[in-house]
């Protein structure tokens, strides 16, 4: 599946002409100058919302290989930044949940000052 380069509208391999716009597009998935709107929008997105940006990029990622627009490295920045956030969330919700843990079971005040 390859997409019209001037209207963005998905295209059976074999197309010369877009039906959507009539450009000729035989090469439309080299190339291809356009920006991936979600490539953008998941790197900015990583920086105040891990998860959104997680998606975004990983969705603008595949749209980027599969029409082979820029922002592909834009996309894969977002996901690396984003799984980086996710990964320290993920750390210290563990930790408090051990802290938490240790007072529960009343060995904080016992283990905490040896940390
Ligand atoms: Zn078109």
């Amino acid at each position: 599946m390859k997409f019209c380069a001037h209207c963005g509208r998905e295209l059976v391999d074999e197309a010369v002409v877009c039906p959507g716009c009539g450009c000729a597009c035989n090469n439309s998935a080299i190339g291809n100058d356009k920006w991936n709107g979600l490539a953008i929008a998941g790197f900015v997105v990583s920086f105040f919302a891990a998860t959104v940006g997680l998606i975004l990029s990983i969705i603008g990622f595949r749209q980027c290989k599969k029409t082979n627009e820029k922002g592909r490295s834009l996309a894969l920045a977002g996901i690396i930044i984003s799984s980086v956030e996710l990964g320290i969330y993920a750390l210290s919700l563990l930790f408090y949940f051990v802290i938490f843990m240790l007072y529960a079971l009343g060995l904080g005040y016992t283990l905490l000052p040896l940390l």
